[in-house]
């Protein structure tokens, strides 16, 4: 498992089905060796622009350059077959009559490796994805974790330096995902290669990513760090879609130095909150708040909101807790390992940290 990683470079990549435009303009320079999650809700253009990177879709325009190959261009368009990279499918895609230890083979059989060397690293991969037991039995007789450890064994034996991952958690009930997701993230980069993995679930993209590329309607609307997403969103919807206690109301007071201080209609006192884009005071704009940045104390005289449990559920390390505010608005997702009774008033502490003032246009 020594291929040499590949760069992935996308420039003003668009793919039109009809009036349709699945991706829009999408530019992105992914590093050798690094494992980047393309993260977007349904019909986002993740499933595009994996299938322009493999080669099963022909982009309407836009260059792609894996490595030092162009293989989409003006005129240009190199075949699945010639680009010299894996993919993991959702529905594993493994070859139904062939046992597992020949599908984890099979690239290996037309290439100038021995017989016994292609033995011994299908059981190497095998004994790595933690089935080295079911070398002999067929996909049909698998569970579908054990059929995705093959697919990314397959995946692995192929030693090229571009792995490609459409959503293969999805069909995966919880334990085995996260199981898998770790399997992923540890083997994929042991072997070096680079990794482009698509998802709709964001805590699966923050725990796996070095990268995250965050698309909506086939654009790419931020590309960062995982902790640079979540705490600098570049938009309400990248807010919103990696994960909001609630959002509110409320008008920009003053601004100074990426933070401002603005006014919601329940609290006397200002909040504080974080401006990752522009900020102008006396403007009407919304908070969007993280669960993290949110806490509940004993109502006392310090408290500046005050709110109603709605809800108090344990979920083992403490409770998760729905507060509302104001009859409509509320704030969900706030732990803490006291309970909070339903019905009962509780004091809402907010960190601006984790809170984001942006105009919601
Ligand atoms: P999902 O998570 O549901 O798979 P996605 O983010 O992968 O969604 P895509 O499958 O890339 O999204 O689709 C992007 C947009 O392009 C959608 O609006 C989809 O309906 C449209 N689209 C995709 N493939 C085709 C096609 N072959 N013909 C027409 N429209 C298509």
């Amino acid at each position: 498992m020594t291929a040499e990683a590949i760069g992935v470079h996308l420039h003003q990549l668009t793919k039109s089905f009809g009036e349709k435009r699945a991706l829009d303009d999408v530019s992105l320079d992914i590093a050798p060796g690094t494992f980047t999650v393309l993260l977007g809700p349904s019909g986002s253009g993740k499933t595009t622009l994996l299938r322009c990177l493999a080669g099963i879709e022909r982009p309407t325009s836009g260059t792609i350059t894996l490595g030092n190959k162009t293989v989409v261009a003006p005129g240009v368009f190199l075949s699945a077959e010639k680009r010299q990279l894996s993919m993991v499918f959702q529905d594993y895609a493994l070859w139904p009559h062939l046992s597992v230890a020949r599908n984890v083979g099979f690239a290996l059989e037309r290439s100038s490796v021995s017989k016994e060397e292609r033995s011994e690293k299908v059981s190497t991969l095998l004994a790595r994805v933690g089935i080295e037991h079911l070398a002999e039995r067929f996909p049909n007789e698998l569970s579908g974790g054990e059929q995705q450890r093959v697919a990314l064994a397959r995946a692995l034996a192929a030693d090229v330096g571009l792995i490609l991952f459409d959503e293969p958690l999805s069909n995966l009930d919880a334990d085995r995902r996260e199981d898998l997701r770790i399997a992923i993230a540890t083997l994929a980069r042991e072997s070096g290669a680079t990794v482009v993995y698509i998802t709709h679930d964001q805590s699966e993209a923050f725990a796996l990513a070095d990268a995250v590329g965050v698309l909506n309607q086939g654009r790419l609307v931020q590309w960062a760090s995982p902790e640079e997403v979540y705490q600098a969103p570049a938009t309400p919807f990248v807010a919103r879609f990696t994960g909001l206690a609630g959002e509110l109301p409320v008008r920009v007071e003053s601004v100074s130095e990426g933070l401002a201080e603005v006014k919601i209609q329940l609290a006397t006192p200002a909040l504080l909150g974080s401006c990752p884009t522009r900020c102008a005071s006396g403007e009407d704009a919304t908070l969007f708040i993280r669960p993290s940045a949110v806490s509940l104390e004993e109502v006392g005289s310090s408290s500046t909101i005050v709110a109603t449990v709605a809800d108090s559920a344990f979920i083992g390390r403490g409770y998760e807790h729905v507060v509302t505010l104001d009859g409509n608005r509320r704030l969900t997702k706030i732990f803490s390992q006291q309970r909070f009774p339903r019905g009962t008033q509780v004091a809402v502490v907010i960190d601006p940290r984790s809170v984001y003032v942006m105009s919601d246009v």
